[in-house]
């Protein structure tokens, strides 16, 4: 069954609000005549909704970094999942490195926010990824096989089907350093199969796996060639224009 890729631009903390709208416009620009694959961007929680009217018609996918797990309440900081979908927003961006590495989320938060986007339909993107330190010791593995499992507790196999899964080794994010398509490919196996083992094998090859960490135009179409790779989640790229335009349409 196909996977239709997705290339997803995580522009954390970036970028002000006119930064933003111009490169909300610049992205829509870049999908005009699309139709194969699609395209998401996660500006900083304070511009969603001027982008969100900045993309209005265009094909262009907009996601949250973060989302809370109930619709409301005494939860400073948060933003509502049903607050989010009212401005247009349809995709979470749920247990990136730096909400695990920076704000110490646990993976039973993590997997608290994923039940909840998919209480209130927004589609999840959920990242796992091991520490350099974890991969020099041969964990590589076992870390993302507990971030899988412990983040997908609870989640039907009809719910799935909503789930972008992420695979963002901590040590190639931000970092310029590449994991090989070997070493990508390698890790995206290894979770479909455990996609495979956790719910059932047919509905593991419809699952779509991003690869995120230094995408650039350079190497994109070369993790992209994989077969297990059905998309980008791009940082620092995704800010440039032109960048991202060119992974946008990797070959
Ligand atoms: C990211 O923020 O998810 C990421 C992959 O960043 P970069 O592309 O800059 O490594």
């Amino acid at each position: 069954m196909a996977r239709t890729p997705l290339i997803a631009g995580n522009w954390k903390m970036y970028l002000s609000l006119a930064e933003s709208v111009a490169l909300g416009q610049a992205v829509a620009a870049s999908c005009a005549g699309l139709t194969d694959r699609e395209v998401m961007i996660a500006p900083t929680c304070a511009v969603l909704s001027t982008v969100a009217g900045a993309i209005a018609d265009s094909p262009v996918i907009l996601a949250a970094q973060n989302v809370a797990w109930e619709q409301e309440g005494a939860f400073t900081g948060e933003s509502s999942p049903v607050t989010l979908k009212d401005i247009g927003v349809s995709m979470a961006i749920l247990g990136h490195s730096e909400r695990r590495h920076v704000f110490y989320e646990t993976d039973e938060m993590v997997n608290q926010r994923l039940l909840g986007a998919l209480d209130f339909g927004l589609k999840p993107i959920l990242c796992v990824g091991e520490l350099l330190e974890d991969r020099e010791q041969g964990q590589t593995f076992e870390v993302v096989q507990k971030q899988l499992s412990k983040g997908l507790q609870g989640v039907t196999a009809k719910q799935l089907e909503q789930v972008v899964v992420a695979y963002e080794p901590v040590w190639a994010i931000g970092t310029g350093k590449t994991a090989s398509k070997e070493q990508a490919q390698e890790v995206h196996a290894f979770i479909r199969g455990k996609l495979a083992t956790l719910y059932e094998k047919k509905l593991a090859e419809k699952i779509r796996i991003l690869y995120g960490g230094s995408v650039k135009p350079e190497n994109v179409d070369s993790l992209m060639a994989q077969s297990d790779i059905d998309g980008a989640l791009v940082g620092g790229a995704a800010l440039n224009p032109d960048s991202f335009d060119r992974i946008i349409h990797f070959i």
